[in-house]
């Protein structure tokens, strides 16, 4: 474990994230699957629609999508919502059958909520770039050194990190569950830094961060902030704590360079109940592109822009309509968590669940 996975409290000059190797999802098995199948790759929109809406019935199915899921898929869901608020629909849910519409991690905290159910997901190979920062071992490794230290991982882990973590939480909830944390104990807080930042200066409680991003929000930058704000200067900025920007963006707001009142770091689900009681004008949205079609449906005669139009995960985008038929069709590909590992990882989620 090395300077360039952690960084010591209060040193707020040097951070630097740690580069993770991205895998494509430009070819992954269930797209080739679908590539391989007759009947499938005779099927246009309206048609995967009927029978998608034959199968759910057919087998009790909900269907779980998150925000940043293609229109298509979130217009057929049952529930589209943030991981939070996800979590809590596959808790609640008593359906036999979960299809997951999301990446990966988030279907794995649905199986381990949800031990007695299926719970598939239409390509396993949705991953998230920020998950992958981070294994169980180095996680190991930090206890180890650390036996005092308690061990706070964002929703955007595997479940294995969530087994070794104590705590879990969201962007939605990170604040109250760092307050939850007795104040005499070492944090370890992973795996997004600008999260982590932001955690701490909303706290004033030092964490140790883990130098981990997400590759689509890292990329949004205070220059694109500005750009936007030119266009539309009676807007709201609405920012995920997981923007490269957001310390920047904060700092400013408190020295008067940007407006305060109008410098907003949102969760999406926080972005979507402000879209509903803002009356601002126009909003300019600093995450990922999905969550604009959600907020131009709910609230018609606002403008929403985001801030960054190539703010795309690859990994949200690669569930498609086909291969949530398939998923139904098939029973593909089930996600299960390992017995033991989701005893363990389900502590944490709970306590997650009860700081809401
Ligand atoms: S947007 Fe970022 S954090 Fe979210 S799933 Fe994609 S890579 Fe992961």
């Amino acid at each position: 474990m090395n300077r360039q996975q952690l960084r010591v409290p209060g040193e707020l000059g040097d951070v630097r994230p740690r580069s993770t190797a991205r895998p494509s999802v430009a070819n992954t098995e269930s797209s080739r699957a679908i590539g391989r199948d007759p009947e499938i790759r005779e099927l246009d929109e309206a048609e995967l629609i009927r029978r998608i809406q034959v199968l759910r019935r057919e087998r009790g199915a909900v269907i779980l999508a998150h925000n940043y899921q293609v229109p298509v898929i979130q217009d057929i869901a049952d529930f589209v919502g943030d991981s939070l608020q996800l979590s809590q629909q596959a808790a609640a849910t008593r359906a036999p059958v979960i299809v997951f519409c999301g990446v990966h991690f988030m279907a794995e905290t649905a199986a381990i909520l949800c031990p007695e159910r299926m719970v598939l997901i239409p390509d396993p190979e949705a991953g998230c770039s920020l998950a992958a920062t981070v294994t169980a071992d180095e996680v190991r490794e930090w206890r180890r050194l650390n036996p005092n230290g308690v061990v706070v991982s964002y929703v955007n882990t595997s479940a294995a990190v969530k087994a070794e973590s104590d705590y879990c939480c969201t962007s939605s909830n990170a604040l109250r569950v760092i307050e939850m944390v007795p104040p005499d104990r070492e944090v370890l807080f992973l795996p997004d830094m600008f999260l982590g930042l932001y955690v701490e200066r909303m706290t004033g409680r030092r964490l140790r961060l883990w130098m981990g991003t997400c590759h689509v929000h890292a990329a949004i930058r205070m220059e694109d902030i500005e750009a936007a704000w030119a266009g539309q200067p009676g807007a709201d900025l609405l920012l995920h704590p997981e923007c490269g920007c957001v310390s920047n963006c904060m700092a400013a707001a408190a020295a008067g360079e940007l407006p305060a009142d109008r410098t907003l770091v949102l969760s999406t689900g926080g972005m979507v109940a402000h879209g509903r009681t803002c009356h601002a004008p126009a909003d300019l949205v600093g995450t990922e592109t999905g969550l604009l079609h959600r907020l131009r449906l709910e609230n018609p005669g606002k403008t929403f822009i985001p801030v960054r139009d190539d703010a795309v995960c690859e990994y949200m985008k690669t569930i498609t309509l086909a291969k949530l038929y398939r998923a139904l069709r098939d029973s593909v590909y089930e996600v299960t968590v390992a017995p033991d590992v989701a005893a363990r990882a389900r502590r944490a989620i709970d306590r997650m669940l009860a700081a809401v």
